[in-house]
Parts: C-alpha cells; sequence; structure tokens
C-alpha cells in the first residue's frame, strides 16, 4: 500500500528526514515512535504531500505522490491533481482543527460535496453513519466549543473517514487530550484497525501500539533506526536508542 524509499527532507540546512526506508501492508496498523524533533510529523505530512521531499519517491496504491511517471521521467503534478491524491489519504492532527462556526455533521458533509462532488444528501447520510460509527450520533448539530476534546477528535476522525481514504495517518490523535478522555479515541483506532483500514498512527501510547500495532518503526534523528512486531520492537529492542527511548516512555 505505501512505498517510501530513500526519502530525505531538509527544512534550511537540517535535515530532518535522512533517508526513509518504509513499506506498509494494506491493512496493516503501523505505529511510528520516536523522540520529539526525530521527525514524525514530517514523515506524515510527506506521505500526502504537505511537504515535499528532496530526495527519494513515496507510492501511494501505485501512485507516486505528487508526480507523474512517464517511461523514466517524473512530471510533477499541478495542485489540482495533488489535491486529488491527498483526498485519498486521511489526516488527523494532535489539535482536531474542526471549522469551529460549523456543527460537527457540517464539518463531516463540507469536503465530501466540494471535493468529491457528492451530493449534499449522499453526503449527509454517510456523515450520520460516521458519528454513530465513532459513538456520536446524538451530536450531529453540537458545534465544536460545545464537544469535548475527545468528542472533537471523533468527529475529525469521521470527518477524514467521510472521504473513504485508502489510508489514514494520525499524528499524536490522543496528545492533547486530558488523560480521561484519551480512551475514547483510542476505542475509535482501536474499532477502524480491526474493519482492516490501513493506518498510521504516531503516538506515545505505548499499550495501545502493543494492543493493535502490526508493526512498529522507531525513528530517531531522521533515521528510522529499527521496525519490528511489538513484542520485537518493545520487549526486545536491538538499539540502545530504541532501549533508551522506551525506558523513559514505558
Ligand atoms: P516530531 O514530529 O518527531 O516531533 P517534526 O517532524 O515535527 O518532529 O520535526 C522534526 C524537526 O524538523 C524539528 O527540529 C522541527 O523543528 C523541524 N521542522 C519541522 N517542520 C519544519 C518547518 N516547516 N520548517 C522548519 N523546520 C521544521
Ligand atoms: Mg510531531
Amino acid at each position: 500500500m505505501i512505498e517510501v524509499r530513500g526519502v530525505h527532507k531538509s527544512f534550511g540546512h537540517h535535515e530532518v528526514l535522512k533517508g526513509i526506508d518504509l513499506t506498509v501492508e494494506a491493512g496493516s496498523v503501523t505505529v511510528v515512535l520516536g523522540p520529539s524533533g526525530s521527525g514524525k510529523s514530517t514523515l506524515l505530512r510527506v506521505l500526502n504531500h504537505l511537504e515535499k521531499v528532496d530526495r527519494g519517491h513515496v507510492r501511494v496504491d501505485g501512485s507516486l505522490i505528487g508526480y507523474r511517471q512517464v517511461g523514466d521521467r517524473l512530471y510533477e503534478l499541478r495542485e489540482r491533481q495533488v489535491l486529488k491524491q491527498r483526498a485519498a489519504i486521511g489526516f488527523v492532527f494532535q489539535t482536531f482543527n474542526l471549522f469551529p462556526h460549523l456543527t460537527a455533521l457540517e464539518n463531516i458533509v463540507e469536503a465530501p460535496i466540494s471535493a468529491l462532488g457528492r451530493s449534499r444528501a449522499d453526503a449527509t447520510a454517510r456523515a450520520l453513519e460516521l458519528l454513530d460509527r465513532v459513538g456520536l450520533a446524538d451530536k450531529a448539530a453540537a458545534y465544536p466549543r460545545q464537544l469535548s476534546g475527545g468528542q472533537q477528535q471523533r468527529v475529525a476522525i469521521a470527518r477524514a473517514l467521510a472521504l473513504d481514504p485508502k489510508l489514514v495517518l494520525f499524528d499524536e490523535p490522543t496528545s492533547a487530550l486530558d488523560p480521561e478522555l484519551v480512551g475514547e479515541v483510542l476505542d475509535v483506532l482501536r474499532d477502524l484497525a480491526g474493519s482492516g483500514t490501513t493506518m498510521i498512527v504516531v503516538t506515545h501510547e505505548i499499550g495501545f501500539a502493543r494492543e493493535v500495532a502490526d508493526r512498529i518503526v522507531f525513528l530517531d534523528d531522521g533515521r528510522l533506526i529499527e521496525q519490528g512486531t511489538p513484542t520485537e520492537l518493545l520487549d526486545s529492542p536491538k538499539h540502545d536508542r530504541t532501549r533508551a527511548f522506551l525506558a523513559k516512555v514505558l
């Protein structure tokens, strides 16, 4: 489903991704661990072309992200085509980013109508299904400020799913939440994982990673230094840096 090969990314003189290779199978859950500043968010942003790579490439479901390949030549895609690729990849941020002036339902139907050209009736029917799925059937008419952080994040997840993405990226989806609200969001992630959604989740929730991840990758200073099953990576990490990181978060 996802193939990342030799990806480098710098901001000015600061090389943030130093040659990343990563393969993600369709239907799998990959958890990305790593210290603050190691490049986790940048990696996710590169996957849907919110950041352009300097070297290397990313393929999602066979398509090169940001480029069209003709023979052995690469042509940069136009903005419209990039937006189309991006619409196939859901992105859930740490800070929900709901539109404050729209209700939960309106937040969810906006993109399917504008990006996919769905009718309002179809988009609404699907949004109500998704609200039900994240346990918020009764909050369709609520505005973000009337919802708890956990509820807002569940609306944000429903909004990402409304575009029927091939892949959903989660960047620390529970980090901004009060501790008592983390569980309800992880429950939704667990449900999605169980239904075969391809997911990449940046999180420090090690218990969740152990239970739900098919693979865990450990990023340190722009390099993917270790990966494996939860048992391999959490119980017998090979690298000192992985061990040091786990000692801090466990
Ligand atoms: P993480 O998510 O692992 O904490 P990030 O990918 O957000 O790490 O950031 C990695 C490094 O890249 C950090 O040093 C950060 O300051 C830097 N960085 C990220 N985005 C930008 C940007 N748009 N411009 C300049 N530096 C950036
Ligand atoms: Mg980050």
